[in-house]
Formats: structure tokens, sequence, C-alpha cells
């Protein structure tokens, strides 16, 4: 079905998927094959060998494309092993700039795995893009943006990085995970690249690891699909069935995320324990106004610090709640808590993260899709 003029529920819905040829399922069956007979050498149906072709992994990247706005998407086995596709465009020698508030295992693969092969990385704070500006060199070749920024929940003009990307050709990648494309489709705003960790809200379940990768351009998807081919970091079919379920309910789901991080962010405000309230949809929020011109709404990840900024006092409430389970990941249907100074970013040296704001005792929240009072008493007695 052609879904271009329709709007992002209808697309979530429809997008990618038709009735299967076989047997009229509505569904995308799940082809649990290796392989597809040939009617003689080389004539086949567009399929030959899984890794480089399966049904559901196509029906799911033409959805990803069109909830992205995109013309090409390649679905992979993790986020992470999408960022090692995009990183392996570039050639040694070449460098990244790059926000300095960053997801920890992006941090870790920049610096700990694609370093030693000779790709340097810039990390800068950018929502000043004079600083972007000083940190290019002749022989960066790649913007690497996450916005909103984890954990710190920053947000970063994509339409300001295109303009700085475009006048130094660059490459703009953005990292869209926090947002989903419910909220937020950067290849409107000029990206290149935009890819996503779809284990968070595509898939939305908490039940399955699963990347993707959206870009307009025919040369980068050539390039893309020859290095998913070639280092096969490719998702199981049973897996691109669990997100194309998932991508259905989107904006279902991110309508609700928002209205609980919305009631929780403001609750928060006015408990004499919190320091610091980090929610894009606050008006005093610093970067309010861009989050209010390229996002549809303001999603479920809440930061805060307490009075108290001491670790322990962070792990005092990070003991006590009950509904918000005390776990790495987000996006999905379940409230989340977690500690960045002590989990997610705890390879991140100490000073890097001070240096960033992320104070000792700063909390991520991803806010589920419970009813919202049950949310807010198991935060006020976790505070008691
Ligand atoms: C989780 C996450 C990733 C990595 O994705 P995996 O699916 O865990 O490999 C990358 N970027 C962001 C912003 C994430 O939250």
């Amino acid at each position: 079905m052609d879904v271009k003029n329709l709007s992002i529920g209808t697309k979530l819905i429809h997008a990618g998927v038709e009735p299967d040829p076989a047997t009229g399922a509505i569904m995308t069956p799940i082809y649990q094959t290796t392989t597809y007979v040939q009617s003689a050498p080389g004539v086949h149906k567009g399929y030959e060998y899984s890794r480089s072709q399966n049904p559901i992994r196509h029906a799911l990247e033409k959805a990803m494309a069109a909830i992205e706005n995109g013309k090409h998407a390649t679905c992979y086995g993790s986020g992470m092993a999408a960022i090692d596709a995009i990183l392996k465009l570039l050639s040694p020698g070449d460098e990244v700039v790059s926000t300095n508030d960053l997801y920890g295992g992006a941090y870790r693969i920049f610096m700990q795995v694609f370093k030693q092969y000779g790709i340097h990385f810039n990390f800068v704070g950018m929502n000043d893009m004079a600083f972007i500006e000083a940190a290019i060199t002749p022989n960066t070749k790649m913007l690497w943006v996450e916005t909103p920024t984890n954990p710190m929940l920053n947000i970063i003009d994509i339409e300001a990085c295109a303009s700085v990307a475009k006048k130094h050709n660059l490459i703009l990648v953005v990292d869209n995970t926090f947002a989903s494309p419910y909220l937020q489709n950067p290849l409107d705003w000029g990206a290149d690249i935009v890819m996503h960790s779809a284990t968070k809200y595509l898939g939305g379940h908490s039940d399955v690891v699963h990347g993707c990768i959206i870009t307009n351009s025919d040369d980068l998807q050539k390039k893309l699909r020859f290095i998913q081919n070639s280092c096969g970091a490719v998702p199981g079919p049973q897996d691109c069935f669990l997100v194309l379920r998932g991508l259905k309910t989107l904006h279902v789901r991110m309508r609700q995320h928002c209205i609980n991080a919305k009631a929780i962010a403001t609750w928060l405000k006015t408990n004499k324990k919190v320091d610091q309230v980090l929610w894009c949809g606050l008006p005093e929020h610093p970067n309010h106004n861009i989050a209010k011109k390229q996002m549809r709404d303001f999603g479920g990840m809440v930061s805060f610090s307490l009075k108290d900024d001491t670790v322990q006092a962070a792990h005092d409430i990070l003991s006590k709640t009950k509904l918000f389970a005390l776990a790495e990941s987000l996006g999905g249907v379940e409230s989340l808590c977690g500690h960045p100074a002590t989990m997610t970013h705890a390879s991140i040296p100490r000073a890097e993260r001070i240096a960033i704001g992320l104070k000792d005792s700063l909390i991520r929240l991803s806010v589920g899709i419970e009813d919202v009072e049950d949310l807010m008493a198991d935060l006020e007695q976790a505070f008691s």
C-alpha cells in the first residue's frame, strides 16, 4: 500500500505489510528459512539466502523507511550493530564530531573499538553550533547527533546541525532512539542517516533487541547494504516480526508515555528532595523551544537530581521503587528507573560525567504507560 500521504498512526499500521501472496495472511508470516529454491540457476523470486534477504525483514524495512519519511531502511540484530555499520562507512584517519552527552554504548564502540582502527572522535556540547564548527577539521567526515540526549535530555537542533554538515560536506547521523519516529523525523530536518535501537520504543514491549538505519541517499544505502551483507549483523525473522508488531501501536503508546511523563515531571518539581528536573516539555527547559520546533511532543524520558547529591541518596530511592523496575534500557510499556553514574554511564570517567552536568544523584526514568496515579504513588513511597 502507498502510505506516503497518510498520517503517522495510519502509516504505522499499514506501511510495509501486504497480505501474504501465498495465503492472504494479513500479518507477514515469519519465513524461518535460510535459503530459497531457485527454478533455474540464478532464477529466483528476489530471495536467495536469508543473510541477504528475508520477507519479513523486507516488510519491516519498508515500514521503517515509510515512518521516518525515508527512501531506504536496513534492519540489524541490535542498535549497536546499526551503529557499527554506520561507522564502517569511514576510513582510517577520518574524524567524527559527536555530542558529549551520549548513549554509553555508543561512547564505548567509538573509543574502545573504532579508535583502534584509526577513526578519531571529538565530543562537544552541541547546543552551540560554534562548538561544532570549532571541532571540525579537514579530516572530519561525520557529525553524530543524539537528541534528546542521554541521560541529560538536552535537545540538539537538527536543522542547524544539517546546515553545518552541508557546509563542511559531512554525513549527519541522528540517533533517534529516544524520540522515536512518532515524535521526530530527522530526515525532514536535513539528516543523512537516522538510526534506532528498535529495542526501545519501536519494539516497545521489552522483548526484542533490534536496530535500524534509514536514509534517503541511494549511495549511502548501497554502501550500508553492502556492509550488512558482508559483515552479517542481520536480525532473525522472529525478531523482525516482534518489531513489526510493536510498530503498529507506537503512536498510541507514545501518546501515553508523553502524558505520563508530563504528569511525573510536573509532580517531581514540587518534591522538596528534588533538585533539578530534566524533561524537554517543561517551559524552563533550556532547549524547550527547539523541542517545540522539531518534536511532536516531548517524550517519556525524565531525569532528575537530588538536593542530597550523592550516589547513596539515589541508590536509596532506587532500591525502594516497586513499579519502577531498576533496570537498564527504556521505551517499554513498563516503567523503569536507573542510575546512569553507576549503570549505563559507568564506562564514562567521572570527571567527564560531572563536566556535562551528569551528577552523582541523577536518576533517569523511562516512564511507562501504566496508570500514572500508581506511578506517582510508587515514587512517593520511595522518597519517604
Ligand atoms: C539502547 C540504545 C542504543 C543501542 O541499542 P541496542 O539495541 O541496545 O544495541 C543506541 N542508542 C541509544 C540512544 C540507545 O538507547
